[in-house]
């Protein structure tokens, strides 16, 4: 790329262009092949170019591909609907369709509130939130995020909203009987409760497994459960961000189903629509619809919800999720994967942790594994190993979660319909990329 681009995003790094992709691969114009393993950004869970999911896409676009959501329903969107309840926790019956993941949280958060108001709670409206976390670009779910690199920019454009460290036991170096169960990290919600006012809580966001900002953390055992009896005991929602762990990749539809703990409001995007579409949807406990719609209605919405084209390709995910029984594989394949991401900590000192459910893997890079001290911010470490990966024909994901709190992570995340030797290929190149780091 040597002209002058027009377009701009968050830096100058440029990258090749795409040429297409199919499977887990994707090709640049020059016919360099790259393996997804990283399922672009967490999205791509069935894989590029599933011709069934092209065809029910072409079908819906010679019946129409938009009907404003004031002026029509569409089978696509009262389909996906179904489809969407039907994976969900008993009596979330409502669908509310977005097309993105900050638009699915902000709609969780405005919908919290209206519940709220309507029952005459009209002081509570603190959504309480983790560090590290992220919940989304714009400023109401950036409010929400615990990432000060991306938020310190705007805060004098939000309104401040009170965060709680997540369970990050790993790094914090308690005492291991302290943190054997999530009981200590999950009470700390509860003291944030007390110390806010129960009475201006509206609700906590929680990613059940952890995206980007945490490297897909897993809560320890009895974390969400406690959660759940927190969140009871003061009336604040438990608002589930499932933009990343949704979707199926950790083996169940919705990462929450793990534990068998049921939020109050769910927010999906990326798997939902696993790149074909821009979706993204929030879905509720009837009752919190059913109070808000009572109530005059909900007081949001965005012009592209319901967008025909996109839930149709959405309902051609599910169905293929369903048909190649993906979550199953993504279990198995999980385990697989994690077990060899396991073996190169063995082999490579450097690797300070292993973590993640079903096929939402990463693994982190630190200085010293005893004491977990991150590698030195200089090395930019988290975006050598990308780069050389990247030369190496392999897509990694990582951030680094700067303040001294975290250090480099890698999510290994390809989509669900990896076989044995996909993982095989994938840690391969994994190996190659590491002796050349070292
Ligand atoms: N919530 C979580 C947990 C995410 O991982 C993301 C994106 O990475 C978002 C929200 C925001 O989604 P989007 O980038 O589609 O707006």
């Amino acid at each position: 790329m040597s002209e002058k681009s027009r377009l701009f995003y968050q830096t100058r790094l440029r990258r090749p262009v795409l040429d297409r992709a199919e499977g887990i691969y994707l090709w640049d114009k020059s016919g360099k092949r790259y393996i997804d393993g990283s399922s672009g950004a967490m999205v791509c869970n069935i894989g590029h170019s599933n011709p069934n999911v092209l065809a029910a896409m072409s079908r819906q676009m010679e019946k129409s591909t938009f009907g404003y959501r004031l002026h029509f329903e569409t089978e696509a969107s009262e389909q996906l609907a179904a489809r969407t309840a039907d994976l969900s926790p008993p009596g979330f019956d409502r669908v509310f369709f977005v097309s993105g993941g900050s638009e699915a949280t902000e709609s969780a958060i405005k919908l919290a509130r209206q519940y709220a108001l309507a029952r005459g709670a009209a002081s509570r409206w603190k959504v309480i939130s983790r560090i590290p976390s992220y919940h989304g670009a714009t400023l109401g779910a950036l409010a929400l995020t615990g990432y000060g690199p991306l938020t310190d920019p705007f805060a004098p454009m939000m309104r401040e909203m009170p965060k709680i460290p997540a369970p990050r036991a790993y790094l914090d170096g308690l005492d291991p009987a302290l943190t054997a169960t999530g009981h200590h990290y999950a009470d700390m919600l509860e003291a944030e409760i007390l110390k806010q006012g129960p009475e201006t809580v509206l609700g906590f966001i929680v990613e059940p497994v952890g995206g980007a900002s945490t490297g897909a953390l897993v809560p320890p055992a009895g974390y969400m459960e406690r959660v759940r009896e927190i969140c009871d005991r003061y009336g604040v929602l438990m608002i589930n961000d499932e933009v990343m762990c949704g979707g199926g990749r950790t083996g169940r539809f919705f990462a929450g189903d793990l534990w068998g703990v049921e939020p109050d409001i769910i927010a999906i995007s990326k798997g939902f629509g696993a790149g074909y579409a821009p979706l993204g949807a929030v879905t509720a406990h009837g009752r919190i619809v059913d109070t808000v719609l009572d109530a005059g209605g909900f007081a949001h919405g965005f012009t592209y919800a319901g967008n025909p084209l996109a839930c149709a390709a959405g309902v051609a995910v599910i169905d293929e999720i369903h048909r190649l029984d993906l979550m199953t594989n993504a279990e198995k394949m999980g385990a697989l994967l994690k077990a060899r991401l396991f073996g190169l900590a063995e082999r490579y000192p450097f690797i300070g942790d292993v973590r993640g459910a079903g096929l939402l893997l990463a693994f982190e890079l630190v200085a010293d594994r005893a004491t977990m001290t991150p590698l030195p911010t200089a090395l930019n470490a988290y975006l050598r190993l990308v780069d050389i990966a990247y030369e190496n024909g392999l897509i990694l994901y990582s951030r680094r979660t700067r303040g001294g709190i975290s250090g480099d992570h890698f999510l290994v995340c390809p989509p669900m319909i990896v076989t044995e030797s996909d993982i095989d290929e994938i840690v391969g190149l994994l190996i190659t990329s590491l002796d050349r780091f070292a």
